[in-house]
């Protein structure tokens, strides 16, 4: 037990584990009350994207302080939500002309399936069910964790989640298993298939290639099956590009973007849709409008802040530190890749991962754990997807930091590899 009222999220605190107090953040690093420098290696759980408390998105959230701090945005505008939304349709592609604001990436989320669902039915079908992919990650709110992969995380909620249409993942070698099951359940006229693009992230940082992305695009395509890219953690350079679905040569009809949309300093999303789609609820109607809202809808700091994020995409080298970052980290997982320890190294844009295995299986069962503490006890924040260890630092980081963390990385692997 502490003494803290404080119940924190994916914790288990009857494990007694030390809860570090951070008191400030700069770059890549935290430093916590007790006088440690920790290296954010994973970005603050992938939202950090140009390092923490970038000065202009910092600057940008102080002067917006000083002339309006919320707004009711059912009927009512603002400036930064005005030009946050012009912004984004100018960055991301065109056919997206459509800005539909809320805070999560889990709401951005909602708000696609609520989209989805609403354009079906007020074009008079009564198309509904929704196909996902298997290990896939949406977010914790019910429809979201709906349309993601059942575990222990969600047992006891299971009563409450809608079925699904579930399609392999597309695993090396079994990519056209995918594509047949997304075939057949094309027939059945879903409403649409929600995706990561091209990584899973919190199903294990499962890679699969933009070849299968586009398939799976063009079959929905055929089908008239509405097609959703949560580019909720890919989205902002992530995986190399702007959005993932550019490697594939794609554009969704729906997406969700949420976590970097701000440089990851504030909370806000955005779900952006295809003219279709906006024209379905368009409508003299009220019945039709689209029946969603949050308290804090198109925050007018939050939205200040994505504005100074985009403006540091439209004029900072922000490219050249990703591909730089991606080479970073791609060139010490290489040294890593031949370890005795490590399975399935791999890498895409500025995320790296692999498995640790161990060759005793006890050790294997309590690794998460051991992992944990080891990474903790060296002032790193990484927090390991059961054996599967990824970096996803922040674009700013320096080389001395990286090494850092693949050495920990790297005694990790000595040490399951001597258990
Ligand atoms: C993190 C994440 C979400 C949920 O975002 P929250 O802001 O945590 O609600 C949804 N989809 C993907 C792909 C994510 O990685």
């Amino acid at each position: 037990m502490n003494d803290s009222p404080v119940w924190h999220p994916f914790t288990q605190h009857g494990l007694g584990e030390p809860i570090p107090l951070v008191t400030h953040a700069k770059g890549a690093a935290l430093f916590t009350q007790d006088g440690r420098r920790i290296v954010d290696a994973i970005s603050s759980w992938w939202v950090t994207t140009h390092g923490h408390r970038h000065p202009r998105i910092m600057a940008a959230i102080a002067e917006q302080a000083g002339k309006l701090d919320q707004i009711i945005f059912a009927g009512w505008t603002h400036e930064p939500a005005e030009t946050l939304a012009q912004g984004l349709t100018a960055i991301m592609p065109p056919a997206l002309s459509r800005v539909f604001y809320s805070d999560s990436g889990s709401t951005s989320v909602e708000v696609a399936l609520k989209m989805a669902l609403g354009f079906w039915a007020h074009r008079g079908g009564s198309r509904h069910r929704i196909l996902v992919l298997e290990h896939s990650y949406h977010g914790d709110t019910i429809g979201a964790m709906s349309v993601g992969a059942r575990g222990v995380f969600n047992q006891a909620y299971a009563p409450l989640l809608f079925d699904v249409g579930t399609l392999p993942f597309p695993a090396a070698g079994r990519e056209q298993a995918t594509l047949d099951a997304l075939e057949a359940a094309c027939r059945a006229a879903p409403a649409a298939l929600i995706v990561e693009p091209l990584i899973l992230g919190a199903g294990g940082m499962l890679i699969y290639p933009a070849r299968v992305l586009a398939e799976m695009r063009a079959i929905c395509a055929r089908h008239d099956v509405l097609f959703i890219a949560d580019e909720v953690m890919t989205g902002w350079g992530r995986t190399g590009t702007l959005l993932a679905c550019e490697q594939a040569g794609i554009v969704p009809d729906i997406l969700c973007l949420s976590k970097g949309l701000t440089g990851g300093s504030v909370p806000l999303a955005v779900t952006m849709a295809t003219e279709a789609i906006y024209e379905a609820h368009w409508s003299t109607d009220r019945a039709r409008m689209f029946f969603h809202s949050s308290s804090y809808t198109a925050n007018p700091i939050a939205c200040a802040a994505a504005n100074a994020n985009l403006a540091i995409w439209g004029d900072e080298p922000v490219r050249e530190r990703i591909a730089s970052l991606a080479a970073r980290q791609q060139a010490r997982l290489a040294v890593l890749a031949g370890h005795r320890a490590v399975r399935n190294a791999r890498a895409l844009g500025t995320i790296t991962a692999l498995e640790i295995a161990a060759d005793t299986g006890d050790y294997l069962s309590d690794l998460g754990p051991r992992l944990l503490a080891l990474f903790r006890g060296k002032d790193l924040l990484l927090r390991p997807l059961g054996n599967t260890v990824y970096v996803m630092p922040p674009y700013c980081i320096e080389d001395e930091d990286l090494d850092m963390i693949y050495a920990a990385i790297a005694e990790a692997c000595d040490a399951a590899a001597d258990a």
